[in-house]
C-alpha cells in the first residue's frame, strides 16, 4: 500500500466515485466524483488532535460496530492517504448545529467546512474493477439468531475483537459482558452528576447524605422544602447507584471467550443463498482459533462443517497443526439451530454426522463464517461501466479470458470476479493489470501505425 502511495506512475484517488464512462478500449473518459472531506489533504498532517476533542461519537464501522469514532476521523490508522475525513451525516456543524472545535483544534487549518464535491475527467485506455465483496447478512438464516443472542458473531466481528488494534485491544471479551460494560460506563456518568448536586448539600448542612436520609425518613425534617428537595435528590441518585452495584458485582465474575465455535457455511454452500464455497472460509475459522489459542492458551475450539477445505499449499498441514497444537476440534455436521443458554452462552445443536447423533453444546462464544456476497453497489457500478453481472451478483467475465468483462477494455480481478483468498486475489490482479496494458500497448501501436 506504502508503495503505491509512493509510486511515481500511480495517482491513488481514494474517497472517489466513479460516475460514468464513455469511449471505448484505449480512449474511455471516466468520470470520477472527488467526495468533500470538509478536511485539506495537502494541510492536513493526520496527527489526530481534531479528533481527540470532537465531542460527536458514532458507531466505528471499520470495527463492525464494535467500538466507536469521532466524526472526524480516519478510516484506519496507516491508511493513505495519512488525512482526516468529516462525516457529513453525524458532524454538528455540518448539520446546522454550533460547534467547529475541530477547526480551532487544527494547528494545520485543514479544516474546511466550505469543501464541495468535485468531478474529476480522467482520460484512461482501460479500466480494471477491484471493487471486492460484502459479507452475507446472517441474520437472513433466523435459526442462528444473529441478531438476538449476543455472543453469536460474524468472523469479520470475530477478527475485529482479535485485532490489537480493534475495539478490545485484542482481549475477547464477549459483547454481552461489553453491554454491560458500556451500560456500567453510562450509569457511573450519571451518578458522578448526581454526587455533584448532593454535594452542594452535603456542604451546605455539612451532613453525608446517607445520614441524612435516614433522619428525614424519621420525619425529622418535615415541613423543610430545600431538605425535602436534597431528599429527592437523594432516592433519584439510589437509582442510580443500586443498579450500577448490582452491574459491577456482576461484571466481577466477566471472563474472557475461552470456549468458541465456529459455524462454517453460513450462507455459502446453500441453495436458499450462494450454492457455491466461499473458499476462504474455512481457513480463516481455523487462523482465527490457532490466534485465539495464541492470545490466551486455555482458549478451546470447535469447528463445525460439512467438510473442511483446506485447499493450497500448506493449508491441509495448518489445517492438522491446529488441531495437535492450538486446541482445535473438527466436527463433521450442519448445524440446526442456536439458542441461548445460561449467562447469555450461545447454545449450538447439531447433527454429529460422523455418529449420527443429534447433539447440543454450549459455547463462550459463536463466530459464524458468512459467505462472500456481491458489494451491495454492485448493479450501480455495472450500469455505470455497461457490463453485465452474472446471476450471483458478481462481474460476468469470459469463460476463455477470466478478467474480461463483457466490455472490451474492462477487466475484473479479485472477489469482484468471485470468492476468493488475497493471494488468488493478487495474482488475478496482476493478470488484469496484464491485460489493461495489452489494450494500452494496442492502442498505442495503432496510433504509431
Ligand atoms: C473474516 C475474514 C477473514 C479473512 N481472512 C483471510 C486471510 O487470513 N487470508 C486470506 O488470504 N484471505 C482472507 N479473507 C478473504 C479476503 O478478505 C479476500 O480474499 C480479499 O479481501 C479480496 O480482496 P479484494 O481486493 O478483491 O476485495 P476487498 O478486500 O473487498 O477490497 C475491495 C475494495 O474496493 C472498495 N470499493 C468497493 N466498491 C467501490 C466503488 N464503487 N468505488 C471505489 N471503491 C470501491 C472497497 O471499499 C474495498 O476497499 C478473509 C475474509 C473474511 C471475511
Ligand atoms: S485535520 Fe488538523 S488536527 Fe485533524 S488530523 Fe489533520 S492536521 Fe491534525
Ligand atoms: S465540527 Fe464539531 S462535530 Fe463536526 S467534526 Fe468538528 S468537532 Fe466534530
Amino acid at each position: 500500500m506504502l508503495d503505491v502511495g509512493r509510486h511515481p506512475n500511480i495517482e491513488l484517488m481514494a474517497y472517489c466515485e466513479v460516475e460514468g464512462l464513455e469511449g471505448e478500449a484505449g480512449d474511455f473518459r471516466v468520470s470520477v466524483r472527488k467526495k468533500a472531506r470538509y478536511v485539506d489533504e495537502a494541510k492536513c498532517t493526520g496527527c489526530g488532535a481534531c479528533t481527540e476533542k470532537c465531542p460527536t461519537v458514532v458507531p466505528d464501522a471499520f470495527n463492525e460496530g464494535l467500538g466507536e469514532r469521532r466524526a472526524i476521523y480516519s478510516w484506519f490508522a496507516q491508511g493513505i492517504p495519512s488525512t482526516h475525513t468529516i462525516d457529513p451525516d453525524h458532524c454538528r456543524q455540518l448539520n446546522g448545529k454550533k460547534c467547529g472545535i475541530c477547526a480551532k483544534t487544527c494547528q494545520a487549518e485543514a479544516i474546511n467546512f466550505e469543501q464541495k464535491d468535485t468531478l474529476v475527467e480522467l482520460n484512461v485506455g482501460a479500466v480494471v474493477v477491484a471493487t471486492g465483496y460484502e459479507v452475507f447478512d446472517p441474520s437472513r438464516i433466523p435459526e442462528y439468531q444473529y441478531q438476538q443472542i449476543p455472543n453469536v458473531v460474524t468472523a469479520i466481528e470475530f477478527e475485529r475483537l482479535l485485532s490489537a488494534s480493534g475495539p478490545t485491544g485484542g482481549h475477547l471479551d464477549r459483547p454481552s459482558d461489553l453491554a454491560v460494560e458500556a451500560e456500567i460506563e453510562a450509569l457511573e456518568k450519571k451518578a458522578k452528576k448526581g454526587q455533584k448536586m448532593l454535594d452542594k448539600f452535603e456542604q451546605k448542612y455539612e451532613t453525608p447524605s446517607a445520614q441524612f436520609y435516614e433522619a428525614f425518613l424519621k420525619g425529622a425534617y418535615d415541613g423543610d422544602e430545600d431538605r425535602k428537595k436534597w431528599a429527592q435528590k437523594y432516592e433519584a441518585q439510589l437509582e442510580i447507584t443500586r443498579p450500577l452495584e448490582a452491574l459491577k458485582k456482576k461484571a466481577e465474575g466477566f471472563d474472557a471467550a475461552k470456549k468458541l465455535a465456529f459455524i462454517q457455511c453460513v450462507g455459502s454452500r446453500d441453495f436458499r443463498f450462494y450454492p457455491f464455497c466461499s473458499g476462504y472460509c474455512c481457513m480463516h475459522s481455523i487462523k482465527e482459533a490457532i490466534i485465539a489459542h495464541e492470545h490466551e492458551p486455555q482458549t478451546t475450539s470447535t469447528i463445525f462443517g460439512m467438510d473442511i477445505r483446506a485447499v493450497g499449499k500448506g493449508f491441509e498441514e495448518y489445517k492438522i497443526r491446529g488441531g495437535n497444537q492450538s486446541g482445535v476440534r473438527y466436527v463433521r455436521g450442519r448445524v440446526a439451530e442456536i439458542v441461548e443458554g445460561e449467562n447469555h452462552n450461545p447454545v449450538v445443536v447439531y447433527e454429529d454426522t460422523r455418529e449420527q447423533k443429534v447433539k447440543s453444546e454450549a459455547f463462550d462464544m459463536v463466530i459464524l463464517a458468512t459467505a462472500c456476497a456481491p458489494n451491495k453497489g454492485v448493479a450501480e457500478l455495472a450500469s455505470v461501466l455497461s457490463i453485465e453481472i452474472n446471476r450471483f451478483g458478481f462481474f460476468q467475465t469470459d469463460p476463455a479470458r477470466p478478467m474480461d468483462c463483457t466490455r472490451p477494455g474492462i477487466f475484473v480481478c479479485g472477489c469482484a470476479h468471485g470468492p476468493m483468498d488475497i493471494p488468488e486475489s493478487v495474482a488475478q490482479a496482476s493478470g488484469a493489470a496484464s491485460r489493461a496494458a495489452q489494450v494500452l500497448i494496442g492502442s498505442e501501436l495503432r496510433k504509431a501505425s
